[in-house]
């Protein structure tokens, strides 16, 4: 593969096919959220050309959003603890996470101007909670190094010659280089660019993709028409959620539909896997965690005079509001007035989870392009020269930081091995460095 293999930017339609582009392009990035962009700088840094596409009018705007509720690019908990975050993705992430983890990303925030700090929870976040001052810093410096960033371009596949077709306002446009960066997130809040458009593409190619499934997701719940009414939109503070021997305390929302919220996000995996498993899946909510179920029983069998059972429950339990809603919702009316019973349905409501909402709602996708058809540069193995990073990967991992962080690594890691490549392809050519017209597109069929 020879270097500076020159980019045919053309208009498709056009007879004479046009040059238009960069005709020394090393390397086409696909998508500029946080995996593209940071894939576009490691190789910028390391002396190569980029073109950066996107669908989008402006780019990383998954990443923008992210910053609204305060911007969690990462974790300060043991660096074991972390990888473990990844579950069953953590052998194929743990070399990138190595290279460029949360040490290094908070490093790499501080050279581009954005000092971060760990939240109560353990949690990073730039000191200003935002990402889009990250994001200027970050774009104004790709800038300085060269890279050109095409918006509204999008890429729909491959062309039967290898180049990679791209759709723009002005019509279709062929582009070739001699390495490619696919960075096109998942499925999830497509509006902002991500749309998992690329699954049958990649198929094609002969790739096996993971269907893409909700992860950090909400769950249903068919709740009365009376509950839903009075309780939609109210917080479920401070209880704790156990599922399969796993017990994590927090807070959850109740929804039109069912639940949302930090505390049920990382059971997406098993809850989603165990819905689609068996039709549905049952959670136990404790709604009194600050007592054990013999003080709460004992407290409840104190005499309750005239009190209503709503007042008692109050006084002796702290239960009120939505809690109290909860447990009139799912407590049969019989096992009311058997506060021994009562108390033990606290300790452990039993909920019932009918459906995950849908992957388009949800903060992340799992599944995706399967870690077997990558090297270990992630370079594509039956498409040379095409490398894959961030969300589009198999994998997938709770809020918490991890998601960017993951994002982020395994950009630099497909940047990298990219660079590498294009390297590896000077050397072994460098009569035809000069020959700008040369070669063959990454991913070529010949
Ligand atoms: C509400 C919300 C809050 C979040 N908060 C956090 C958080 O605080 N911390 C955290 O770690 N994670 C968070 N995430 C997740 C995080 O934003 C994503 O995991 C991350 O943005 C994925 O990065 P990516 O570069 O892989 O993909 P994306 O950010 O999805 O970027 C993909 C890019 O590819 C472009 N693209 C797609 N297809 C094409 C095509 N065919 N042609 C051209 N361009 C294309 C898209 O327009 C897009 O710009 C949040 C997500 C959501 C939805």
């Amino acid at each position: 593969m020879p270097a500076g293999f020159s980019s045919i930017c053309c208009n498709v339609s056009d007879a004479g096919c046009a040059r238009s582009g960069d005709q020394d392009l090393d390397a086409a990035v696909i998508g500029a959220g946080p995996a593209g962009l940071m894939a576009s700088e490691a190789l910028l840094e390391r002396g190569f050309s980029v073109e950066l596409y996107d669908s989008m009018p402006t780019p990383a705007r998954k990443f923008l959003l992210a910053g609204k509720g305060g911007l969690n690019l990462t974790h300060s908990e043991p660096f074991e603890n972390f990888l473990e975050r990844y579950g069953p993705g953590r052998a194929r992430l743990e070399p990138h996470l190595r290279a460029f983890g949360p040490s290094q990303l908070r490093d790499w925030a501080a050279q581009l101007g954005i000092s971060t700090f760990v939240g109560s929870s353990g949690r990073v976040f730039p000191r200003e909670m935002k990402a889009a001052p990250l994001l200027r810093a970050w774009l104004r410096r790709l800038r300085e190094q060269g890279v050109k960033l095409h918006s509204r371009h999008r890429w729909v596949g491959w062309t039967a010659g290898g180049e990679l077709l791209v759709r723009t306002p002005e019509g279709e446009i062929t582009v070739a280089a001699p390495a490619v960066v696919l960075a096109l997130g998942g499925a999830s809040w497509s509006r902002l660019g991500s749309d998992g458009a690329w699954v049958p593409w990649l198929r094609q190619r002969g790739l096996a993709v993971a269907t893409l499934r909700p992860s950090n997701c909400g769950f249903e719940v068919e709740w009365s028409e009376k509950f839903r009414q009075r309780y939609a939109g109210h917080p479920v503070k401070s209880v704790t959620l156990s599922h399969a021997e796993v017990v994590r305390r927090g807070e959850l929302m109740v929804t039109e539909y069912g639940l949302e919220g930090s505390l049920i996000y990382p059971y997406s995996p098993a809850l989603r896997d165990e819905i689609e498993a068996r039709g549905e899946a049952t959670v136990q909510l404790d709604l009194a965690p600050d007592r054990t179920l013999e003080r709460l029983q004992r407290e409840l069998a104190l005499p309750r005079g005239s009190r209503s059972l709503s007042e008692h429950l109050r006084r002796r339990a702290h239960i009120e509001g939505v809690k109290a809603g909860l447990l009139r919702e799912l407590v049969s009316a019989s096992l009311e007035e058997d506060l021994s019973r009562l108390g033990a349905c606290i300790k452990a409501l039993p909920l019932r989870l009918r459906a995950t909402r849908p992957l388009e709602e949800a903060i992340s996708s799992a599944g995706g392009l399967v870690f077997d058809e990558l090297g270990p540069d992630l370079m594509l193995r039956r498409l040379p020269g095409v490398f894959a990073a961030g969300e589009m990967l198999d994998w997938e991992a709770p809020t918490g930081g991890y998601l960017l962080t993951a994002c982020l690594a395994t950009g630099r890691a497909a940047g990298v091995g990219a660079a590498n490549w294009l390297s590896r392809a000077r050397a072994a050519a460098p009569e035809r460095a000069d020959n700008k017209s040369g070669g063959q597109p990454a991913g070529g069929r010949s």
